[in-house]
């Protein structure tokens, strides 16, 4: 991965990603397993694949070829970020503005008289962006990716400061109080959309979830990772819109006592500084 281009490194972060939504579409049986343990399976190997012994849920993933090749997928995808924070972290803003570049010229080729939506997430894990992009492809029977563009934005900081600072250096610098909701303002601008909506569930739960099992997180990210999904559902059909999905970064499901947290900063092969966006 020595000195890659900008354009390149873009390409090999959304190539990983897709590579893994590829397997999870068609490895997640969303008919044979009930939604949540879809949801728990994609959450299980995320966590295997971030330290290659722990078990989060307890699920053996070994027994199965299909669960292993999801497994090696979402090594490949981690290691890539993992390389590519270490290795390229000066260029981080650099990939961020590539990456909505790409999302533009995607977008450029949707017809001006169907509506965009933007949904800017405070905080929103790759497992749950997964889940989300595979679902909706089942639901709408997409067996390609086409008119579907989902990437990884890098966050350092694995923190919502550190992504407006990202997006917006300059205004920034000059002006700390920028909100979220700025940020939103500015990205429905570039990508000429009719409204956003900003989805603060996530950053909210999680500061909340503190010394608790690990299934009630899971319960609970799944329940709002099911309700974000409605909301985009609906405005898919009732108004037949794209709508672009992105969040600020994502967060880490942490033990140390027994008994589970939810955290978001960075640690090593952190999901927290993994942020993300999608067009669906
Ligand atoms: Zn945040």
């Amino acid at each position: 991965m020595f000195s890659m281009s900008i354009i390149k490194l873009t390409s090999l972060l959304v190539d990983k990603l897709q590579n893994l939504v590829d397997a999870f579409y068609h490895y997640v049986d969303l008919n044979h397993y009930n939604r949540v343990e879809a949801y728990k399976l994609i959450l299980e190997t995320f966590y295997q694949a971030i330290d290659y012994k722990q078990s989060l849920l307890g699920k053996d993933l070994r027994k199965d070829i299909r669960l292993l090749r999801m497994l090696d997928s979402a090594r490949k995808f981690l290691d890539t970020i993992t390389e590519v924070e270490e290795k390229y972290g000066a260029s981080v803003p650099a990939l961020v503005r590539e990456t909505f570049r790409r999302a533009r010229a995607v977008l450029a080729n949707v017809p001006e008289d169907i509506p965009r939506y933007v949904i800017i997430c405070d905080g929103l894990s790759i497992i749950d962006m997964i889940y989300i992009v595979t679902r909706l492809r089942k639901e709408l029977e997409k067996n390609s990716m086409k008119g579907f563009f989902v990437a990884p934005l890098i966050n350092p900081g694995g923190v919502t400061e550190t992504y407006k600072f990202i997006l917006e250096p300059h205004i920034y610098l000059y002006n700390g109080s920028l909100t979220l909701d700025d940020i939103a303002k500015n990205i429905t601008k570039q990508l000429l959309a009719k409204e956003y909506i900003v989805f603060r569930e996530y950053d909210r739960l999680l500061h909340q979830l503190k010394s608790v099992h690990v299934n009630t997180i899971v319960d609970t990210m799944f329940k709002l990772t099911s309700e974000l999904y409605n909301k985009i559902l609906h405005l898919k059909k009732e108004f037949h819109s794209v709508v672009v999905l992105i969040s600020d970064h994502g967060y880490d499901i942490v033990t140390g006592d027994g008994m589970y947290k939810i955290e978001h900063f960075w640690r090593p092969r952190s999901l927290s500084i993994i942020a993300s966006l999608a067009i669906v």
